[in-house]
């Protein structure tokens, strides 16, 4: 009998596997030697020459990069003019910095609901969802599907409302022939190491608009110019800058500009072998009994950050955290992404409530987040198929 390592069968593999993981390599480690060995640390050359290459590979006309995706997306809410009384709508299904940046400047945060299939945000819950005090749209591309965007920016149009596309997840991917960078007023990336491209930690805003980014630019240091045509006064002399706005040091250092444009010369190699786990993925899983597979969004091609493994809870004997437990016994160690953002604590005590998202809250139930890295091979991936065939046979009623 195939019994579950958790209840005392054999174990599909000894060592364990992670949902994530880096992908570093000798171009990488010079890169950042040589960023060590310069006169520059931070405020140098790296910095335009990462910010020229994002703007290259996406087709985006501007690119300011920053010190994390968290701090993108504070000074995107900045640019926009997002403040005290206004409404930011975004996803629950998200990491809760997609929703703390209309906080951080004084506004609060709306959540529409996701579609059942796709796992996005759904333009008509976010039609539905729209008052008098709406100023922006923050759509999160989850695990790298781009949303419907066309849907999107048709509504955000017909309502004045500034679109911010939380792309932690979809560096690489191309909407309907429209990379990603291309496609909403503001995008924002994040280089932390369990994303596609990483930096140790970084970010990234992206846009068309050359007023957002004299503003982003002030937003990432500050609020502090040297350009004398933002200045107020008369200069004093050639020390002389001048704070005309309220910023933060929101830098990102040369050191991690080094390795970020080295790493994005492997953005294309990391998007075809994800896209092939993917593959693999959806086939093992579309014809076993108790799983649920993605749907895909026809017009992305996508370059995935996650692969969610969703359970068929009703044809299983066991929970998620139940099927959770019994993968990592397996040595399959998932994660799950995520928690909707207004079930915190902190968001409690702002008012919201459970049951705002019924969709979210359902696919919060049924899903963990399978291995999906570049270095994944064929065979460890073979494992955890194995795994979640063998605990879905035993688990089925
Ligand atoms: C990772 C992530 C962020 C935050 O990025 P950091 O670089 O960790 O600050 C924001 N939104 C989403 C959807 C993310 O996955």
């Amino acid at each position: 009998m195939n019994t579950p390592a958790i209840e005392g069968g054999k174990p599909i593999r000894e060592s364990k596997l992670y949902y994530g993981h880096q992908y570093l390599d000798e171009a990488d480690y010079k890169a950042v030697e040589d960023v060590l060995k310069s006169d520059y640390l931070t405020c140098g050359p790296k910095i335009e020459e990462l910010e020229q290459k994002l703007c290259k590979l996406t087709g985006a006309k501007h690119a300011v990069v920053c010190s994390n995706g968290t701090a993108a997306l504070h000074i995107a809410a900045m640019a926009a003019g997002l403040g005290e009384g206004d409404e930011l709508i975004t996803t629950p299904i998200t990491f809760a910095a997609s929703a703390n940046c209309a906080l951080y400047v004084g506004a609060r945060p709306v959540f529409a609901d996701i579609n059942p299939e796709t796992y996005n945000i759904d333009p008509t819950s976010i039609k539905a969802h729209i008052t008098d005090k709406t100023k922006a749209i923050v759509a999160v591309d989850y695990t790298g599907q781009a949303c419907e965007w066309d849907e999107i920016l048709a509504i955000a149009k017909e309502n004045g409302l500034v679109t911010i596309e939380d792309a932690a997840h979809s560096i690489g991917t191309i909407y309907d022939g429209r990379p990603v960078g291309t496609i909403a007023d503001m995008t924002t990336f994040s280089f932390h190491p369990v994303k596609t491209v990483t930096g140790g930690e970084g970010g990234a805003v992206l846009t068309d608009s050359d007023e957002y980014y004299k503003k982003l630019l002030l937003y990432r240091s500050h609020g502090i110019t040297r350009d004398a045509s933002l200045m107020e006064h008369e200069s004093d002399g050639p020390w002389y800058y001048e704070q005309v706005d309220l910023g933060y040091n929101y830098r990102m250092t040369d050191i991690q500009a080094g390795l970020l444009i080295s790493q994005l010369d492997k953005l294309d190699m990391f998007k075809q072998r994800r896209q092939k786990l993917v593959a693999r993925y959806d086939e093992a899983f579309k014809d076993i009994d108790g799983v649920i597979v993605q749907k895909d969004i026809d017009k992305s091609d996508t370059c995935r950050h996650l692969y969610i493994l969703r359970l068929d809870t009703d044809k299983l004997k066991v929970d998620r955290k139940q099927f959770f437990e019994a993968m990592g016994a397996e040595g399959i160690c998932c994660n799950v992404h995520y928690i909707p953002v207004y079930y915190f604590p902190h968001y409690k005590r702002l008012g919201y409530k459970k049951g705002l998202c019924p969709n979210a809250e359902a696919l919060y139930e049924q899903m963990m987040s399978l291995p999906l890295y570049y270095a994944l091979s064929d065979e460890e991936q073979d494992d955890v198929i194995a795994a979640v065939k063998k605990l879905t046979e035993y688990y089925h009623i």
